[in-house]
């Protein structure tokens, strides 16, 4: 059956339509829908778009991290930052990105505190408890990723979208 289209917020694809290759026949497309039923339903029966039926599934967020002190949950960007610039995988005064420590037993989390961990591990406690942090505070949001699966190339399909089904570059 699938849902109402008034519940549909707004749609965006992931890829640029003018970069999608040729015979690709499953572009992503995020939608965001009205209340957390509609979403659900969406996840759990699929969507119709264009006729044709697609499936939909949650979009994950992740916690905010500074990349220059590492600090997650932050609510400040690295360009404001007053921290010292920390190292995300070793922990020491330097950019993540000059660093070349590989030995695991050495990764610093700036997070936790603690050694064999980088600071952007998703297995890092202080990140699963952000995630569920965040998860609790974003329940209400429901923005979804539909995988849009076996839809045509053809130019009218487009224009079948629920809502103002626009192509943005990113
Ligand atoms: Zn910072
Ligand atoms: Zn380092
Ligand atoms: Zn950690």
């Amino acid at each position: 059956m699938g849902i109402p289209p008034e519940s549909i917020e707004l749609t965006r694809w992931i890829k640029p339509t003018t970069r999608r290759t040729t015979g690709q026949c499953s572009p992503h497309l995020i939608a965001k829908l009205h209340s957390p039923e509609a979403a659900n339903q969406a996840i759990r029966d699929g969507l119709i778009i264009a006729g044709k039926q697609v499936w939909a599934r949650r979009m994950k967020k992740e916690p905010r991290r500074c990349l220059r002190c590492q600090t997650m949950g932050s609510s400040h960007l690295a360009a404001e930052c007053d921290q010292p610039m920390t190292c995300g995988t070793c922990g020491k005064e330097l950019q993540t990105a000059d660093c070349c420590e590989d030995e695991q037993v050495k990764f610093w989390c700036a997070n936790c505190k603690s050694h064999g961990h980088t600071s952007w591990d998703c297995t890092c406690p202080k990140f699963i408890e952000n995630s569920r942090r965040l998860e609790q505070l974003t329940q209400k949001v429901c923005t979804y990723t539909s995988l849009l699966k076996n839809l045509g190339l053809g130019s009218s399909w487009e224009t079948h979208l629920p809502t103002n089904g626009q192509t943005t570059t990113q």
